[in-house]
């Protein structure tokens, strides 16, 4: 039988999908009645395994599709979104998401060519293009199928504050522009998609604002754990790994990881490496060459990271970012 947790009226349904995904063990979504509704709250992998696990636990819980009310989604990526159009296929629900999500999951013709734009100029300013060019084979055949991928509903935009079947909205960019949690205060609970996972860390994925700039994304999630931090919490429900509790210690931990990835990067400018390729070669060696897109995100928002906080920085030379120590 599956673990629920409860109090009061309030009851969670964790569906924790165990399955090597990347550097992760799980992928998670969550049933969420709060005596009033039944929320789904992200939508898990679009894969034939997920989909008939998350069948047969609703099959133990003696639940059914047509007993959701709503989906809310922590942010766009496809882990947290797979089966939306599963469940529209039975019963037309409404769909929740931060209103930065919504061209994302709607596969907007204008976002992703603007995707594709903002990519190609910054990888060219960063110096990598040519290894990330199979990336660009995926974006080019994501525009493609648009029309397939796209959810098949228009899902309501949620902003930072708004408050949804008893909890709070808040926004917490970082891994995503559009990353948010639900925070329902009357049980201490967090629905906190990818921001805190125990025992793994999330990427802060490089992303562009609305003026196709590179948003400062390491900046935003460590803004995002401080918010988190100060949220009186008894239970977080991550999108990875297993629900947990102590969600300051964990923070803790992650605080401390910043700090020492912006050393990293800070120690390999001072042994001479100016660009964004070697730099990311000195840290990460040839898995670099494996997981490009991953690594690159990591290097220049941490590079941005230490520019930001004086610690670095960067000069334009022959089109290309060229960065350096301050010497204090
Ligand atoms: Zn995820």
């Amino acid at each position: 039988m599956i673990e629920q947790i409860q109090n009061g009226k309030s009851r969670v349904y964790p569906i924790v999908y165990r399955e090597k995904y990347g550097n992760l063990s799980s992928v998670n979504c969550y049933l969420y009645d709060n005596g009033n509704s039944l929320s789904l709250i992200d939508a898990g992998l679009k894969k034939t395994n997920f989909i008939e696990f998350f069948y047969e636990t609703l099959r133990q819980l003696q639940l059914s599709i047509t007993d959701i009310d709503q989906i809310l989604l922590t942010h766009h990526h496809d882990d947290h979104t797979g089966l939306i159009n599963e469940v529209l296929s039975i019963k037309d629900i409404p769909v929740y998401a931060h209103h930065k999500a919504l061209p994302r999951i709607h596969f907007d013709e204008s976002y992703l060519q603007n995707k594709i734009t903002f990519f190609k100029r910054i990888y060219v300013e960063y110096g990598c293009i040519e290894i990330v060019s199979e990336r660009f084979k995926t974006m080019e055949q994501t525009y493609d199928n648009r029309e397939q991928l796209r959810i098949q509903t228009t899902a309501l935009p949620l902003h930072n504050g708004d408050e949804i079947e008893g909890m709070k909205v808040m926004e917490v960019p970082g891994h995503s522009p559009d990353s948010i949690l639900f925070y329902d205060q009357s049980v201490r609970w967090q629905f906190s998609g990818d921001l805190v996972l125990k025992n793994a860390s999330t990427n802060a994925l490089i992303d562009f604002d609305d003026d196709m700039q590179l948003l400062p994304t390491v900046s935003q999630y460590y803004q995002s754990l401080l918010d988190c931090f100060k949220l009186e919490t008894d239970w977080m429900f991550p999108g990875h790994e297993e629900p947990f509790q102590q969600h300051q210690d964990e923070i803790q931990i992650k605080f401390n990881r910043i700090e020492r990835k912006e050393k990293r990067v800070i120690d390999a400018v001072a042994k001479g490496h100016r660009d964004t390729l070697s730099i990311a070669y000195e840290i990460y060696g040839k898995r670099l060459e494996v997981m490009a897109n991953l690594i690159l995100s990591e290097v220049i928002g941490y590079l941005e990271f230490a520019v930001a906080r004086g610690n670095l920085f960067k000069t334009m030379e022959q089109g290309q970012w060229k960065f350096n120590v301050v010497q204090k």
